[in-house]
């Protein structure tokens, strides 16, 4: 399990930044997250630390599995009936602000701040 002490989301892992958290288990964490553009707005990230999408490689296909299969399981925990939206922002032009591999989830009633 990979650790950065610089990344903001290994600090919320490593409980060092509080979060409202959706979902934790060995491999993943979901929180909602802190600027949301939906009235419901989780990000499901890996424990470990992988900057972006970029550097996914075949390795980590049951890890991103995990996080696709995730989004909907959290949705409807969270009471979210109406269909969600998925983003993963990669890399400078794909507007990626947080260094650190997550999915941003997106739902309940429109309209949204953002989307
Ligand atoms: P990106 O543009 O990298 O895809 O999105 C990063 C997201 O992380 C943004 O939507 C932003 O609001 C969220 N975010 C940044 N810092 C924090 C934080 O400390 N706590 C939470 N909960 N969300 C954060
Ligand atoms: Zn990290």
């Amino acid at each position: 399990m990979s650790h950065d002490p610089n990344c903001i989301f290994c600090k919320i892992i490593a409980g060092q930044i509080p979060s409202k958290k959706a979902y934790e288990d060995e491999h993943l964490l979901a929180f909602h997250d802190i600027h949301p553009w939906a009235p419901v707005h989780v990000l499901i990230i890996p424990k470990t630390h992988i900057a972006t999408h970029a550097e996914l490689g075949s390795e980590h296909a049951e890890l991103a599995g995990r996080m696709l299969v995730l989004a909907p399981q959290l949705m409807k925990e969270l009471g979210v009936t109406g269909g969600f939206r998925t983003v993963i922002n990669t890399g400078p032009d794909g507007g990626q602000e947080v260094y650190h591999l997550h999915m941003h989830v997106m739902g309940g009633p429109r309209p949204w701040a953002k989307g």
